[in-house]
């Protein structure tokens, strides 16, 4: 595996491999890594000719500080996974890499209300935060397949809205949620799960599965209040949101009609680490 800290020398070996290029796959990452983001690199090896990763864990996106400065940091254990799964180039740049400019003055976008919902509405400035690194970041690798989590389902919608924005022309693959044997979706952040919390955290799934399998017998309103019941008692701190939404707006839902698609999202904090999960059913 290659690894390139400057975005000068990524670019240089794009360009004296144009051919490879046509078929290069990037999987943006911010480290710690984990089952679920190999799950990317084997999904973009099916695909594409060239695998590219990043690590980099980006300043803008952050809302609390603190999260920052906790978030885990294994890079030598991340670039031996990365070589064992047979990633062909790792992009490991540093914040003036990404940032020459500084932090401040970076681009607005325009999301419309995805930035106003969910994640949007409880980290304020995140996707502002997600939308100018991967800007910079898809600009540098300039791939054409670019493969990211169903986990981080609202981020999904908006890099898709990005590159619909930009017109880049690049093809999103939202990629399956891979979870530990009892559920819990894989995250960077679970090793800051105290090891005597770690089983209430099981509570997230077991409560999308049963809010998806009771859809059909209680109202959305009903499902939530008693889910969030459900997390509370199971010695989660505090819900930031549970919600029965319309897959491609996030909107949440008043009713459900047998057959009808939808997203159940979840954002909880359990010892002070903030945990997301979904599901689509
Ligand atoms: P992160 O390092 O948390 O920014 O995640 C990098 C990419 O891996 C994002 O596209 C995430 O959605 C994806 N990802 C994170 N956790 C999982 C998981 N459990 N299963 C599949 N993909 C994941």
């Amino acid at each position: 595996m290659i690894i390139y800290h400057h975005s000068t020398d990524l670019k240089a070996f794009a360009s004296s491999n144009p051919q490879d290029w046509l078929y290069a796959g990037f999987i943006p990452t911010m480290g710690a890594l984990h089952e679920g983001h190999l799950s990317l690199i084997k999904a973009c090896q099916k695909t594409c000719k060239i695998t590219i990763a990043s690590i980099f864990v980006n300043p803008t996106q952050f809302n609390d500080p603190k999260d920052f400065e906790k978030y885990p940091n294994t890079i030598e254990k991340d670039i031996e996974l990365l070589t064992l799964a047979g990633c062909d180039i790792l992009y490991l740049p540093s914040v003036e890499d990404i940032y020459p400019n500084g932090l401040h003055h970076l681009p607005k976008y325009d999301i419309g209300n995805l930035e106003n919902l969910l994640e949007g509405k409880y980290r304020p400035g995140h996707f502002q935060g997600v939308c100018k690194v991967m800007d910079r970041l898809l600009n540098i690798v300039a791939p054409s397949h670019l493969f990211m989590g169903e986990k981080d389902f609202q981020q999904c919608m908006v890099v898709q809205k990005l590159i619909e924005t930009k017109n880049l022309p690049i093809q999103l693959h939202t990629c399956p949620t891979l979870r530990e044997k009892d559920g819990l979706a894989m995250s960077s952040r679970n090793v800051r799960i105290p090891e005597n919390q770690r089983m209430k955290a099981t509570a997230i799934y077991k409560t999308l599965t049963w809010i998806s399998k009771n859809l059909e017998k209680k109202s959305p309103h009903e499902l939530m209040d008693t889910a969030t019941l459900q997390l509370l008692n199971h010695g989660f701190q505090s819900v930031d949101y549970i919600t029965i939404a319309t897959p491609n707006t996030l909107q949440p839902i008043s009713t459900w009609a047998p057959g009808e698609p939808v997203v159940i999202l979840i954002a909880a904090f359990l010892a002070d680490v903030r945990l997301i999960d979904n599901l689509v059913k």
